[in-house]
C-alpha cells in the first residue's frame, strides 16, 4: 500500500531531520527517502516548463530576507515584509507588467499596493473580483444565498479577473484577499505565474494564522464539532 507523506507530524527535531541535513533522521514514510525518483525529476521539469530561473530567483530572494548571516543561525533576523519581497522578486525576474487580482472588500489595500508597485517602477494591471457585474442568479444562487438578500449582487468573478490579466499579458499575478475557492479558480485560469500578498480572513483581519496560534486558548472551540 502506498504511504502518504506526513511531514507536518514528523517526530524529529528540525535540525536533525534528513531534509535539513544529509544523513539525518527520518520516519518510515519520509518522502526525502522514499521519493528519490521524483526528486531527480525536479530539475528537468523546471527546465522543461521554463521555470528554472523562477525557482532559482525565489531561493535567492529567500536567502536575502535575513540579516546577521555572518553571526550565525541563532542571530538571523528577517528584514523584509512580503510586499517588498514581491517587488524584489519581480525585479529579479525582469518582470515589467504585474497583475493585481483583488477582492473589492480590500479595495483600499489594493489602491495602496498598486501605487507602491508603480512607485517601484512596475506597470500594474489591477482587476477587482466583482468585475463584469454578473448577477449571482446566473450561477444558480437563490436570493437567500446572497450576502444581502433582496438586493442585486454581482458574483465574484475570478475567471474573468484571470482572463483580463491574461489578455494584457501580465508577467506575475499578485492575489490580494481573494476568497477561499475564488483564489482556487483564479489560479486555475491565470496564465502568468502567481504569488499571494494576502489571503481573505474576514474575522481575523486577513491573518488566518491567528486562529492557529490561539488554537489552545481562544480558538480551542475550533477543535470541537
Ligand atoms: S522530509 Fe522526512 S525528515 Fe523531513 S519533515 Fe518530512 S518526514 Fe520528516
Amino acid at each position: 500500500m502506498q504511504q502518504i507523506p506526513t511531514c507536518a507530524s514528523c517526530p524529529f527535531k528540525w535540525p536533525e531531520r534528513i531534509c535539513r541535513r544529509p544523513g539525518g533522521k527520518h520516519p518510515e514514510n519520509c518522502p526525502t527517502v522514499l521519493k528519490k525518483d521524483l526528486t531527480r525529476k525536479v530539475y528537468a521539469l523546471l527546465k522543461e516548463r521554463g521555470l528554472f530561473e523562477l525557482a532559482k530567483q525565489s531561493a535567492i530572494q529567500e536567502g536575502e530576507g535575513y540579516t546577521n548571516k555572518d553571526k550565525g543561525y541563532e542571530y538571523l533576523r528577517p528584514i523584509k515584509p512580503r510586499i517588498q519581497e514581491i517587488w524584489e522578486f519581480a525585479g529579479k525576474m525582469g518582470y515589467k507588467r504585474l497583475g493585481l487580482a483583488f477582492c473589492i472588500g480590500l479595495r483600499a489595500e489594493a489602491k495602496v499596493t498598486e501605487a507602491l508597485l508603480k512607485e517601484k517602477g512596475f506597470e500594474v494591471a489591477s482587476v477587482a473580483c466583482k468585475v463584469g457585474c454578473v448577477p449571482k442568479e446566473e450561477f444558480g444562487l437563490r436570493d437567500d444565498q446572497k450576502i444581502a438578500p433582496g438586493s442585486f449582487e454581482s458574483i465574484c468573478n475570478p475567471v474573468l479577473q484571470a482572463l483580463i490579466l491574461n489578455e494584457v499579458k501580465t508577467e506575475l499575478n499578485i492575489l490580494l484577499g481573494l476568497c477561499v475557492g475564488h483564489d482556487t479558480i483564479f489560479l486555475e485560469f491565470s496564465e502568468a505565474p502567481c504569488t499571494v500578498l494576502a489571503v481573505k480572513d474576514r474575522v481575523l483581519a486577513h491573518n488566518p494564522l491567528a486562529a492557529i496560534y490561539n488554537i489552545n486558548s481562544y480558538y480551542r472551540w475550533l477543535k470541537k464539532d
